[in-house]
């Protein structure tokens, strides 16, 4: 909010608006007027105020109509609105309030009372403008960290590296607590490439570099570091790729191959030793809808499964299940990632139970 607070006045009569504007004169606002709905919302999109008295009686679009499109709208409807009216019946109130006025003031108008329902609205439109102050503060704080360890951890996975290599080659030993200082190290790139390309797509600065990708050739080439991560954890990775002629698919490989390497690192930490993890291809049958699916890959595992009403909710940036008995790690970005990148293709990603135990992520491109 700036420091003068912005009031927009809507009312097809002049004689109201000008009412209005001497009664508000006084507290030193600046004052916009529209005089219809259409008008109101186009003021809202060229600068938005911090308060709008809107009148209820209009012709065309009336004051119930104006109030609910503009809560409706997510950039608009943190506004507060003051439905002005000369109604005074328990229904336009109830009406009023099922389109989202926060406030009401009844004509024939008091100055004294409409100042105070104003101010009153303004404090409540501070707040909420020093919150996202301060949530934007805190995001653009925890970027900048994310970014920042990017380096430090190059240098360290660099090191424990080539100290391994080295090692490897004078004595014939792997040295494992090397071996885990690297792989921690890896598990934290990951994290910081996830958070930051996140906050990309959210701010819309992500742009796919699509090309056309055979999956079953991407998954054999990476197939023997995803070996590597299940024998690491004592588990068995079986990967059924189709037999059928190979499809291209316009993806970008890089981030679809992020999406894998997050699935399959799920299901090896949270699936028991012992267990099999299987990453399936499917080609499915090519429909004349544009929204059919060209691909589909499966990540089944023998783990702990999701409950069923935490299957929708896990996608979302740091949601997580309670695991019982289990000390995992928990973040909460991987499947939000995921999410991100399998909409962005026009995908979709969704999990179900597998039988006996255990999920089954669906990836469907
Ligand atoms: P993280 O694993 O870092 O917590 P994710 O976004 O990858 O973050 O996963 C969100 C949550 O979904 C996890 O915390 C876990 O509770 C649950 N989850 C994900 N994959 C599996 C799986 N294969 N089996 C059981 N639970 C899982």
């Amino acid at each position: 909010m700036n420091s003068t607070p912005h009031v927009l006045i809507v009312d097809d009569e002049s004689v109201a608006r000008n009412t209005l504007r001497g009664m508000l004169l006084s507290e030193g606002y600046k004052l916009s007027f529209a005089v219809n709905g259409r008008e109101a919302l186009t003021r809202l999109a060229e600068e938005p105020p911090d308060v709008i008295l809107l009148d209820v009686m209009m012709p065309e679009m009336d004051g119930f109509e104006v109030c609910r499109f503009i809560k409706g709208d997510s950039r608009w409807q943190h506004i507060p609105i003051v439905l002005v009216t000369a109604l005074d019946s328990k229904e336009d109130l109830a009406a009023g309030l099922d389109a989202g006025a926060n406030e009401f003031v009844s004509k024939p108008v008091v100055t004294l009372e409409l100042q105070a329902r104003v101010r009153s609205m303004l404090r409540i439109k501070k707040q909420y403008d020093d919150l996202i102050m301060l949530l934007q503060l805190r995001e653009d704080l925890a970027n900048m960290i994310v970014h920042d360890i990017r380096s430090p951890l190059t240098v360290i996975l660099g090191y424990s590296e080539s100290m391994q290599r080295r090692i490897q080659q004078k004595f014939g030993e792997e040295v494992v607590p090397l071996q885990k200082i690297h792989r921690q190290a890896q598990r934290l790139q990951g994290f910081a490439n996830d958070m930051l390309m996140l906050t990309k797509m959210e701010r819309g600065q992500l742009i796919l570099q699509r090309t056309p990708v055979d999956v079953s050739q991407l998954i054999r080439a990476a197939e023997p570091d995803y070996q590597v991560l299940a024998e690491s954890r004592g588990m068995k990775l079986e990967v059924i790729l189709p037999a059928d002629q190979p499809r291209l698919i316009e993806l970008d490989s890089a981030l679809f191959q992020r999406i894998l390497d997050n699935l399959l690192a799920n299901a090896f930490k949270y699936a028991p030793a012992d267990s099999t993890v299987v990453l399936q291809v499917e080609y499915p049958p090519l429909l004349e809808e544009a929204t059919a699916p060209q691909l589909r890959v499966k990540v089944i595992d023998e783990g702990p499964g999701i409950p069923e009403e935490d299957r929708e909710r896990i996608f979302e940036k740091y949601e997580i299940v309670a695991l019982k008995q289990r000390q995992v790690p928990q973040v909460g970005l991987g499947l939000a990632f995921c999410k991100m990148i399998a909409e962005a293709h026009a995908g979709r990603i969704y999990v179900e139970a597998n039988k006996p135990v255990g999920s089954v992520f669906v990836v469907e491109i």
